[in-house]
């Protein structure tokens, strides 16, 4: 069983989230904001091991806290746990995270090394439910999403929003690219769970009918 644990952190709701894979204990973080001890304290107490962190997209809400929990799991695991995401496309987004910080007040715990994904790529950190990484840019230049097959879930970021899409302009932000990544979300089964960065989680399907991004062709 895959268990999804889901944590708002951060001045503006961002859901972290752990997937945990029960059979193993094992666990991957993805988007941990900010607001890392109360990530540590659920890991705790589920008494899971983190294998990875993975990142949708680089930005403040969903990466803030990044640098202090691979410390802290490094503390208490005794080894660097890896951090992966989003696309190299996003890189130029680092330099904004100070800036970010200020604005929206939400610390940025320290400078992070991560390493960059591609469209495509499956990820096996867990090992009963492999993750395909699939480039969705858009919102910025190299969100990411994170689908389960095996779940049937996947990890959206903040490619949309229950019934909408974040119309905010975001440096790097791309109408008709987001348009094109709705597009090819909308070619996954309609019972994919839909888990996104921020609100209420969805299925493909339910946005087929209510977001007018998705209902268009
Ligand atoms: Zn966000
Ligand atoms: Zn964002």
């Amino acid at each position: 069983m895959l268990e999804i644990i889901a944590i708002e952190v951060t001045t503006i709701a961002q859901k972290c989230r752990i997937l945990i894979d029960r059979a193993v204990q094992q666990a991957v973080v993805v988007d941990p904001g900010g607001d890392v001890e109360r990530i540590m304290a659920q890991l705790l107490e589920h008494q899971v091991r983190v294998n990875a962190i993975l990142l949708t997209h680089i930005h403040i809400d969903h990466c803030g806290g990044v640098a202090a929990l691979q410390a802290a799991l490094q503390q208490e695991q005794g080894h660097a746990v890896p951090i992966l995401g989003s696309h190299e496309l996003d890189h130029k987004a680092k330099d904004l995270l100070e800036l970010q910080s200020e604005c929206f007040n939400i610390p940025l715990t320290g400078a992070f090394e991560n390493t960059y994904l591609s469209d495509g790529q499956q990820l096996n950190f867990l090992p009963n439910y492999p993750l395909e990484v699939i480039l969705t840019p858009g919102h910025s230049p190299g969100s990411l999403c994170y689908y389960c097959p095996e779940a049937q879930l996947m990890l959206t970021g903040d490619l949309l929003t229950h019934g909408g899409i974040w119309t905010r302009k975001q440096p790097g932000s791309n109408r008709e690219h987001l348009m094109a990544s709705l597009k090819r979300l909308k070619q996954y089964p309609d019972a994919t769970k839909l888990l996104f960065g921020h609100g209420p989680d969805s299925t493909i399907g339910q946005e087929k009918e209510c977001n007018p991004y998705l209902s268009a062709d």
